[in-house]
């Protein structure tokens, strides 16, 4: 598989968030969302098979633990990358998948947490969320909406109650997008939309989402990488 990097970090964006986690970062991604800060892993990387993968995954975490496989979108290698989770599965490791949902979920394994990043109207790749994949959610899965704008709030929200998702996941995590060229100051000054504001929305509207902050962003400088 196409691999941009593998580094141990601690996690940044779910209800995992504060745990140490390696991160395998696979290259290529067919979306491009205006915010992404994930640019630099469209192109590149280097190949490695899955037991080059799970060999490097053990070096960086031998007791086990988190493990969260992004990119890009991985599932655009679903053919390594779901022998990939299988393997890490087996080895004792808890597997986070961070994806689009623009492709099929159906044949991730069960154990497998998803993270859905279902995309909002200014993402700039708005309806690419495949729907059936909704049957592919799990009680453990969680779903994610960075958020620009009252717009994108108002969509997250009303897709949320739409399909009863508050029943069917363990998480919704209400993000408010980051500012990609951000550097320098650790703090909430390079969101598009105020923490604050979104906060009071959640609350008057008693939506059941978490409002989550890139606390990596928050720890190192908001241009590093490999954290
Ligand atoms: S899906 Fe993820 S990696 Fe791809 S462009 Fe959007 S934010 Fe970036």
């Amino acid at each position: 598989m196409q691999v941009t990097e593998i580094y141990k970090s601690l996690q940044g964006e779910s209800t995992h968030a504060g745990l140490p986690c390696v991160f395998v970062r696979l290259t290529g991604c067919n979306l491009r969302c205006s915010w992404c800060d994930s640019e630099f892993s469209f192109y590149g990387g280097h190949k490695m098979t899955v037991q080059e993968v799970l060999s490097e995954v053990i070096r960086l975490s031998p007791d086990g633990g988190l493990v969260e496989i992004t990119g890009g979108e991985p599932m655009l290698q679903e053919r390594e990358v779901i022998p990939l989770m299988e393997r890490l599965l087996e080895a004792g490791y808890q597997v986070l998948l961070e994806t689009s949902g623009e492709r099929p979920l159906a044949r991730v394994p069960e154990a497998v947490i998803k993270i859905v990043d279902v995309k909002c109207p200014h993402s700039g790749e708005p309806d690419t969320f495949a729907e059936e994949n909704l049957e592919s959610l799990q009680s453990h899965d969680e779903l994610k909406f960075v958020l620009t704008d009252r717009t994108d709030y108002e969509f997250a929200r009303d897709f949320i109650r739409r399909h009863s998702l508050a029943l069917r996941v363990h998480a919704l995590l209400f993000s408010p997008a980051f500012a990609k060229e951000a550097s320098g100051a650790r703090d909430t000054s390079h969101c598009f939309l105020d923490p604050q504001e979104l906060a009071e929305w959640i609350m008057a509207d008693n939506i059941p989402a978490r409002l989550s902050l890139q606390i990596h962003k928050l720890i190192w400088d908001p241009a590093a990488k490999g954290v």
